[in-house]
Protein backbone atom coordinates (compact mmCIF):
# COMPACT_ATOMS: atom_id res chain seq x y z
CA UNK A 1 0.00 0.00 0.00
CA UNK A 2 1.09 3.61 -0.58
CA UNK A 3 0.47 7.05 0.86
CA UNK A 4 0.57 9.97 -1.76
CA UNK A 5 -0.35 13.67 -0.69
CA UNK A 6 0.20 14.60 -4.60
CA UNK A 7 -2.98 14.74 -7.23
CA UNK A 8 -0.26 13.84 -9.46
CA UNK A 9 0.70 10.59 -7.90
CA UNK A 10 -2.43 9.79 -7.43
CA UNK A 11 -3.08 10.66 -11.06
CA UNK A 12 -0.49 8.50 -12.38
CA UNK A 13 -0.75 4.85 -10.70
CA UNK A 14 -4.32 4.87 -10.98
CA UNK A 15 -3.60 5.76 -14.80
CA UNK A 16 -1.75 2.32 -14.76
CA UNK A 17 -3.57 0.21 -13.38
CA UNK A 18 -6.39 1.54 -15.57
CA UNK A 19 -3.88 0.56 -18.29
CA UNK A 20 -3.96 -3.26 -16.99
CA UNK A 21 -7.56 -3.44 -17.22
CA UNK A 22 -8.47 -3.06 -13.39
CA UNK A 23 -11.11 -1.07 -11.20
CA UNK A 24 -10.49 1.12 -9.24
CA UNK A 25 -12.91 1.78 -5.81
CA UNK A 26 -12.43 5.40 -4.00
CA UNK A 27 -13.82 5.49 -0.19
CA UNK A 28 -13.76 9.08 0.62
CA UNK A 29 -13.12 9.67 4.71
CA UNK A 30 -11.74 12.37 7.02
CA UNK A 31 -9.82 9.77 8.42
CA UNK A 32 -9.76 8.76 12.13
CA UNK A 33 -10.73 5.75 10.83
CA UNK A 34 -13.09 3.20 12.69
CA UNK A 35 -15.13 -0.03 11.81
CA UNK A 36 -17.88 1.78 10.08
CA UNK A 37 -14.91 3.20 7.24
CA UNK A 38 -13.63 -0.36 7.15
CA UNK A 39 -16.79 -1.40 6.14
CA UNK A 40 -16.73 0.44 3.18
CA UNK A 41 -13.04 -0.54 2.54
CA UNK A 42 -13.44 -3.90 2.97
CA UNK A 43 -16.70 -3.69 0.38
CA UNK A 44 -14.59 -1.64 -2.70
CA UNK A 45 -11.93 -4.88 -1.81
CA UNK A 46 -14.30 -7.04 -2.63
CA UNK A 47 -15.81 -5.34 -5.85
CA UNK A 48 -13.03 -3.69 -7.05
CA UNK A 49 -9.20 -5.01 -8.02
CA UNK A 50 -7.81 -1.15 -6.28
CA UNK A 51 -8.89 0.39 -3.36
CA UNK A 52 -8.43 3.88 -3.04
CA UNK A 53 -9.20 5.85 0.12
CA UNK A 54 -8.80 9.49 0.90
CA UNK A 55 -8.02 11.15 4.31
CA UNK A 56 -8.55 14.91 4.09
CA UNK A 57 -10.12 17.49 6.81
CA UNK A 58 -12.03 18.95 4.36
CA UNK A 59 -12.08 22.90 5.66
CA UNK A 60 -14.43 23.94 2.75
CA UNK A 61 -17.27 21.77 4.70
CA UNK A 62 -16.59 22.92 7.96
CA UNK A 63 -18.59 26.26 9.86
CA UNK A 64 -16.70 29.33 11.17
CA UNK A 65 -17.78 27.94 14.92
CA UNK A 66 -16.99 24.06 13.95
CA UNK A 67 -14.65 21.65 15.19
CA UNK A 68 -11.97 21.70 12.11
CA UNK A 69 -9.18 22.16 14.41
CA UNK A 70 -9.95 19.79 16.64
CA UNK A 71 -11.06 16.79 14.52
CA UNK A 72 -9.17 13.76 15.46
CA UNK A 73 -6.30 12.89 13.28
CA UNK A 74 -4.10 9.97 13.26
CA UNK A 75 -2.64 8.96 10.01
CA UNK A 76 -0.32 6.37 11.23
CA UNK A 77 -2.76 4.45 12.87
CA UNK A 78 -5.05 5.06 9.74
CA UNK A 79 -2.03 3.66 7.56
CA UNK A 80 -2.02 0.22 9.23
CA UNK A 81 -6.06 0.19 9.71
CA UNK A 82 -6.04 0.44 5.60
CA UNK A 83 -3.52 -1.44 5.22
CA UNK A 84 -4.73 -4.55 7.00
CA UNK A 85 -7.82 -4.32 5.20
CA UNK A 86 -6.09 -4.58 1.55
CA UNK A 87 -6.26 -0.55 0.51
CA UNK A 88 -3.99 -0.22 -2.59
CA UNK A 89 -3.45 3.69 -1.90
CA UNK A 90 -4.24 6.27 0.71
CA UNK A 91 -4.56 9.52 -0.86
CA UNK A 92 -3.50 12.25 1.94
CA UNK A 93 -3.34 15.76 0.51
CA UNK A 94 -2.09 19.35 2.36
CA UNK A 95 -5.35 21.48 1.89
CA UNK A 96 -2.87 23.59 0.00
CA UNK A 97 -3.03 20.57 -2.74
CA UNK A 98 -6.32 20.92 -2.95
CA UNK A 99 -7.09 24.32 -2.90
CA UNK A 100 -4.65 26.86 -4.66
CA UNK A 101 -4.25 30.25 -4.37
CA UNK A 102 -7.15 31.65 -5.84
CA UNK A 103 -9.52 28.70 -5.64
CA UNK A 104 -12.99 29.77 -6.52
CA UNK A 105 -14.95 27.05 -8.12
CA UNK A 106 -18.06 25.48 -6.21
CA UNK A 107 -20.16 22.52 -6.80
CA UNK A 108 -23.34 24.15 -5.04
CA UNK A 109 -26.86 21.80 -4.61
CA UNK A 110 -29.90 23.52 -4.49
CA UNK A 111 -33.22 21.74 -3.00
CA UNK A 112 -31.58 18.44 -0.98
CA UNK A 113 -28.83 20.56 0.62
CA UNK A 114 -31.51 23.24 2.15
CA UNK A 115 -33.15 20.24 4.69
CA UNK A 116 -32.01 18.52 7.95
CA UNK A 117 -28.07 19.09 8.19
CA UNK A 118 -27.88 21.81 5.60
CA UNK A 119 -30.21 23.82 7.79
CA UNK A 120 -27.94 24.24 10.77
CA UNK A 121 -25.12 23.47 8.84
CA UNK A 122 -25.32 26.33 5.59
CA UNK A 123 -21.89 25.65 3.98
CA UNK A 124 -21.65 22.04 4.55
CA UNK A 125 -22.68 20.28 1.50
CA UNK A 126 -21.09 22.91 -0.85
CA UNK A 127 -17.87 22.12 0.76
CA UNK A 128 -18.71 17.60 0.61
CA UNK A 129 -20.01 18.05 -3.16
CA UNK A 130 -16.87 20.33 -4.19
CA UNK A 131 -14.25 18.09 -2.49
CA UNK A 132 -16.11 14.82 -3.34
CA UNK A 133 -16.06 16.04 -7.52
CA UNK A 134 -12.67 16.86 -7.02
CA UNK A 135 -11.95 13.75 -5.67
CA UNK A 136 -13.89 12.14 -8.36
CA UNK A 137 -12.00 14.09 -11.03
CA UNK A 138 -8.67 13.14 -9.46
CA UNK A 139 -9.53 9.55 -9.13
CA UNK A 140 -12.51 8.83 -11.39
CA UNK A 141 -13.15 5.58 -9.82
CA UNK A 142 -15.41 3.28 -11.07
CA UNK A 143 -17.51 2.88 -8.00
CA UNK A 144 -17.38 4.84 -4.61
CA UNK A 145 -18.65 3.86 -1.14
CA UNK A 146 -20.44 6.27 1.25
CA UNK A 147 -22.04 5.24 5.02
CA UNK A 148 -25.58 5.79 5.31
CA UNK A 149 -24.69 6.97 8.56
CA UNK A 150 -24.33 10.34 6.42
CA UNK A 151 -27.79 9.19 4.63
CA UNK A 152 -28.39 13.08 3.43
CA UNK A 153 -24.62 13.14 2.32
CA UNK A 154 -25.47 9.71 0.25
CA UNK A 155 -28.50 10.92 -1.26
CA UNK A 156 -27.13 14.25 -2.03
CA UNK A 157 -23.72 12.87 -3.92
CA UNK A 158 -26.08 10.13 -6.19
CA UNK A 159 -27.74 13.31 -6.80
CA UNK A 160 -25.03 15.38 -7.83
CA UNK A 161 -23.82 12.47 -10.36
CA UNK A 162 -26.89 11.67 -12.04
CA UNK A 163 -27.35 16.07 -12.51
CA UNK A 164 -23.53 16.22 -14.43
CA UNK A 165 -23.32 12.90 -15.73
CA UNK A 166 -20.70 11.90 -13.74
CA UNK A 167 -19.54 8.46 -14.57
CA UNK A 168 -19.20 6.79 -10.99
CA UNK A 169 -21.47 4.02 -9.60
CA UNK A 170 -22.08 5.43 -6.02
CA UNK A 171 -22.84 2.65 -3.49
CA UNK A 172 -24.58 3.03 -0.21
CA UNK A 173 -23.51 0.71 3.04
CA UNK A 174 -25.17 0.28 5.96
CA UNK A 175 -24.82 1.85 9.82
CA UNK A 176 -21.85 -0.25 11.74
CA UNK A 177 -22.88 0.25 15.00
CA UNK A 178 -20.93 -0.16 18.77
CA UNK A 179 -22.04 -2.93 20.59
CA UNK A 180 -24.58 -0.94 23.28
CA UNK A 181 -26.08 0.35 19.91
CA UNK A 182 -24.01 4.06 19.39
CA UNK A 183 -23.57 4.71 15.47
CA UNK A 184 -19.28 4.58 15.41
CA UNK A 185 -18.60 8.13 14.66
CA UNK A 186 -14.90 9.63 14.38
CA UNK A 187 -16.56 12.04 16.88
CA UNK A 188 -17.59 9.90 19.56
CA UNK A 189 -13.59 10.29 20.75
CA UNK A 190 -15.27 14.15 22.37
CA UNK A 191 -17.55 12.37 24.09
CA UNK A 192 -16.65 12.21 27.91
CA UNK A 193 -17.51 8.67 29.88
CA UNK A 194 -20.46 10.24 31.19
CA UNK A 195 -21.82 11.91 27.55
CA UNK A 196 -21.27 8.49 26.30
CA UNK A 197 -23.69 6.78 28.27
CA UNK A 198 -25.61 9.80 27.62
CA UNK A 199 -25.42 9.46 23.67
CA UNK A 200 -27.05 5.95 23.58
CA UNK A 201 -30.51 8.22 23.60
CA UNK A 202 -29.52 8.38 20.02
CA UNK A 203 -29.77 4.43 19.00
CA UNK A 204 -32.47 3.82 21.80
CA UNK A 205 -34.67 6.70 19.86
CA UNK A 206 -33.89 5.48 16.64
CA UNK A 207 -34.91 1.68 17.53
CA UNK A 208 -38.54 3.50 19.02
CA UNK A 209 -39.08 4.66 15.71
CA UNK A 210 -38.48 1.81 13.78
CA UNK A 211 -41.29 -0.09 16.07
CA UNK A 212 -43.43 2.32 16.24
CA UNK A 213 -43.79 2.34 12.36
CA UNK A 214 -43.35 -1.79 12.31
CA UNK A 215 -46.41 -1.10 14.66
CA UNK A 216 -48.28 0.48 12.19
CA UNK A 217 -47.41 4.24 12.73
CA UNK A 218 -48.25 6.29 9.97
CA UNK A 219 -49.10 9.35 10.71
CA UNK A 220 -44.88 10.91 10.58
CA UNK A 221 -45.69 14.22 12.36
CA UNK A 222 -46.78 11.79 15.66
CA UNK A 223 -43.53 9.64 14.43
CA UNK A 224 -40.86 12.36 14.98
CA UNK A 225 -42.98 13.93 18.11
CA UNK A 226 -43.09 10.63 19.85
CA UNK A 227 -38.86 10.11 19.09
CA UNK A 228 -38.49 13.73 20.04
CA UNK A 229 -40.34 13.17 23.32
CA UNK A 230 -37.83 10.24 24.20
CA UNK A 231 -34.80 12.09 23.36
CA UNK A 232 -35.91 14.70 25.77
CA UNK A 233 -36.28 12.09 28.84
CA UNK A 234 -32.25 12.54 28.73
CA UNK A 235 -31.17 15.45 30.16
CA UNK A 236 -27.53 16.08 28.43
CA UNK A 237 -29.24 15.90 24.89
CA UNK A 238 -30.14 19.09 23.29
CA UNK A 239 -31.81 18.06 20.17
CA UNK A 240 -31.01 20.09 16.59
CA UNK A 241 -33.84 18.34 14.54
CA UNK A 242 -35.64 15.54 14.11
CA UNK A 243 -37.03 15.26 10.95
CA UNK A 244 -38.91 12.30 8.28
CA UNK A 245 -38.19 13.30 4.49
CA UNK A 246 -38.37 11.90 1.58
CA UNK A 247 -35.49 9.31 1.07
CA UNK A 248 -34.72 11.20 -2.51
CA UNK A 249 -35.84 14.84 -1.64
CA UNK A 250 -35.19 15.82 1.18
CA UNK A 251 -38.24 17.00 1.54
CA UNK A 252 -40.47 17.16 4.49
CA UNK A 253 -43.03 13.78 4.65
CA UNK A 254 -46.24 13.99 6.36
CA UNK A 255 -47.41 10.27 5.69
CA UNK A 256 -44.91 6.98 6.57
CA UNK A 257 -44.36 5.33 3.47
CA UNK A 258 -41.17 4.66 1.47
CA UNK A 259 -39.09 5.87 0.16
CA UNK A 260 -38.52 7.83 3.28
CA UNK A 261 -35.52 8.70 5.63
CA UNK A 262 -35.94 9.52 9.66
CA UNK A 263 -32.91 11.38 9.98
CA UNK A 264 -31.72 13.29 13.86
CA UNK A 265 -28.97 15.56 15.09
CA UNK A 266 -28.86 15.84 18.69
CA UNK A 267 -25.58 17.60 20.88
CA UNK A 268 -24.83 15.45 23.89
CA UNK A 269 -22.44 18.30 25.17
CA UNK A 270 -20.77 20.20 22.96
CA UNK A 271 -20.96 17.42 20.67
CA UNK A 272 -23.36 17.18 17.93
CA UNK A 273 -24.33 13.57 16.85
CA UNK A 274 -25.92 12.36 14.06
CA UNK A 275 -28.49 9.20 13.49
CA UNK A 276 -30.87 7.91 11.12
CA UNK A 277 -33.34 4.92 9.48
CA UNK A 278 -33.99 4.41 6.27
CA UNK A 279 -37.59 2.83 4.58
CA UNK A 280 -37.01 1.81 1.24
P1 LIG B 1 -16.16 10.66 7.62
O1 LIG B 1 -14.73 10.27 7.81
O2 LIG B 1 -16.92 10.86 8.88
O3 LIG B 1 -16.30 11.79 6.63
O4 LIG B 1 -16.86 9.41 6.92
C1 LIG B 1 -16.37 8.86 5.73
C2 LIG B 1 -17.38 7.87 5.20
O5 LIG B 1 -17.57 6.82 6.16
C3 LIG B 1 -18.75 8.48 4.93
O6 LIG B 1 -19.29 7.95 3.73
C4 LIG B 1 -19.54 8.05 6.14
O7 LIG B 1 -20.94 7.96 5.90
C5 LIG B 1 -18.95 6.68 6.40
N1 LIG B 1 -19.19 6.29 7.80
C6 LIG B 1 -18.84 6.99 8.92
N2 LIG B 1 -19.30 6.36 10.03
C7 LIG B 1 -19.95 5.24 9.59
C8 LIG B 1 -20.65 4.18 10.25
N3 LIG B 1 -20.77 4.15 11.58
N4 LIG B 1 -21.18 3.21 9.49
C9 LIG B 1 -21.07 3.24 8.13
N5 LIG B 1 -20.44 4.21 7.46
C10 LIG B 1 -19.89 5.21 8.17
Amino acid sequence: MQIVGTIKEVRELVKSWKKAGETVALVPTMGYLHEGHGSLIEKAKKENDKVVVSIFVNPMQFGPNEDLASYPRDLEKDSAYCQSLGADLIFHPEPEEMYHEGFSSYVDMSVLTEELCGLSRPVHFRGVCTVVSKLFHIVQPDRAYFGEKDAQQLAIIKHMVDDLNIDVEVIGCPIVREDDGLAKSSRNTYLSPEERKAALILSKTIELGKKLVADGETDAEKLVQKMKENIETEPMARIDYVKAVNGLTMQQQKEVKAPMLVAMAVYIGKTRLIDNFILS
